[in-house]
């Protein structure tokens, strides 16, 4: 079954320039923009161009040369941030929220990219196990 995608979307409206963002770096398939309500002190969000809703629809439908961009926009966004083990930082979080119990809000894909300070647990979960 293929995944709707909802083109009115707010990252849907950023892409098209219709919302400004704070831009961190653009390339051909991704955009990485700092996230409007920071939960650390680098928050930074990495969305690709194409209508994907979700990490798994991602994963599963974009082309070889669009999930290669995204990974390696990750990795300069990183980098650039100094938060990139492999050039000294400290580290960071990755998280991507998928539907309704990954409680995504957007339905975009997006990776939250999280640092700048210890991050603390993975999950605070309101439920058990
Ligand atoms: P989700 O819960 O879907 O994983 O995360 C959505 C994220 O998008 C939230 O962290 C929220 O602050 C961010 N966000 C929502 N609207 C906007 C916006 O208009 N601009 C930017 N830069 N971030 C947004």
């Amino acid at each position: 079954m293929a995944i709707a995608y909802d083109d009115q979307n707010i990252f849907a409206k950023i892409l098209r320039g219709e919302i400004p963002n704070n831009t961190v770096l653009e390339t051909d398939h991704t955009l990485a923009f700092r996230d409007i309500a920071p939960q650390a002190p680098v928050h930074v969000l990495v969305i690709p161009k194409g209508p994907y809703v979700s990490y798994d629809h991602f994963a599963a439908a974009a082309s070889d040369a669009e999930i290669v961009d995204f990974n390696r926009t990750v990795a300069k966004v990183c980098a650039m941030l100094n938060i990139a083990l492999d050039s000294g930082g400290a580290g960071f979080r990755a998280i991507s929220n998928s539907g309704a119990h990954g409680v995504q809000e957007v339905p975009h894909y997006h990776l939250h990219i999280l640092g700048g300070t210890p991050m603390g647990r993975m999950v605070s979960k309101s439920v058990q196990a």
